[in-house]
């Protein structure tokens, strides 16, 4: 299989995500491989895993606890497996690599310089992600294109070439007002500072509320210039040949 035809599975696979609802297409995610969502406990996360817990699902659902979190969002885990009668398996990171960094840095010092805080969010997130990506297919993830100017070409589907995995948007062309009446028609369990001007929810301290007219997710390291960050969770660092040809090679071992 070529390239391009690699590249047009995936496309195929895009058309069909698009006229499905979110049952549908969270069905079809789980027909790709072992698909594994990874939670932040945020808005649209608890939209997916209603509907996995809700349409019992064959998904795990993973979150990270980077020791930084809210008191809300670690509250809202119990809450979540309780209602939904499912399990959430929480990835940490290692202590070492948290001494090694407050040594470095400083426990806070990721408000340093942009290098110090990714050097921070590797420890604490993408380490762990790593580990509850573990053996996982198809990487179920709430990103939507109205968050940000950054994901504001989100696909349905896409091929996640860091992690030679497919990486499934469930709800990329939901916008947050589609998100808030599904919350309040299905009465699903949301992170109390939602209300308090928090649209997205990461780490304390590097977390705050959102002023009228700023984007959903200004209030995330607002103490940075760069209009694109991110935490590196969904940041692709390969070249995009060498992204084509993992592409094809997922796609032939999946045929
Ligand atoms: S969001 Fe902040 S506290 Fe959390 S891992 Fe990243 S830099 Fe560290």
């Amino acid at each position: 299989m070529t390239v391009h035809a690699a590249s047009a599975e995936i496309a195929s696979l895009d058309t069909q995500f698009a006229q499905l609802d979110l049952a549908g297409r969270l069905s079809l995610a789980a027909t790709l491989g072992h698909a594994v969502l990874t939670t932040s406990l945020g808005i649209e996360d608890q939209v997916i895993t209603a509907a996995i817990g809700t349409h019992r699902l064959p998904i795990e659902v993973s979150t990270l606890q980077t020791g930084r979190l809210f008191k809300e969002t670690v509250d809202l885990i119990a809450e979540t497996e309780e209602r939904y009668q499912l399990s959430i398996r929480r990835f940490h990171p290692e202590q070492d690599d948290i001494d090694a960094y407050a040594a470095k840095h400083g426990l806070n010092g990721f408000y340093e310089s942009i290098e110090a805080r990714h050097a921070c969010c590797h420890v604490r997130k993408l380490i762990p992600l790593a580990k509850a990506l573990g053996g996982a297919e198809v990487w179920i993830t709430g990103l939507r294109r109205g968050q940000s100017g950054n994901r504001a070409t989100t696909p349905f589907v896409e091929f996640d070439a860091e992690r030679s995995m497919l990486k499934v948007n469930p709800l990329a062309d939901w916008d947050i007002d589609t998100i808030k009446l599904h919350v309040a028609r299905n009465a699903i369990p949301v992170n109390p500072l939602h209300a308090r001007g928090y649209p997205s929810i990461g780490c304390e301290p590097c977390t705050r509320a959102i002023k009228p007219g700023e984007s959903e997710r200004a209030g995330r390291w607002w103490w940075e210039n760069d209009e694109k960050r991110e935490c590196g969770l969904h940041v692709a660092e390969q070249p995009a040949s060498e992204n084509a040809q993992n592409a094809t090679a997922i796609v032939n071992h999946r045929a």
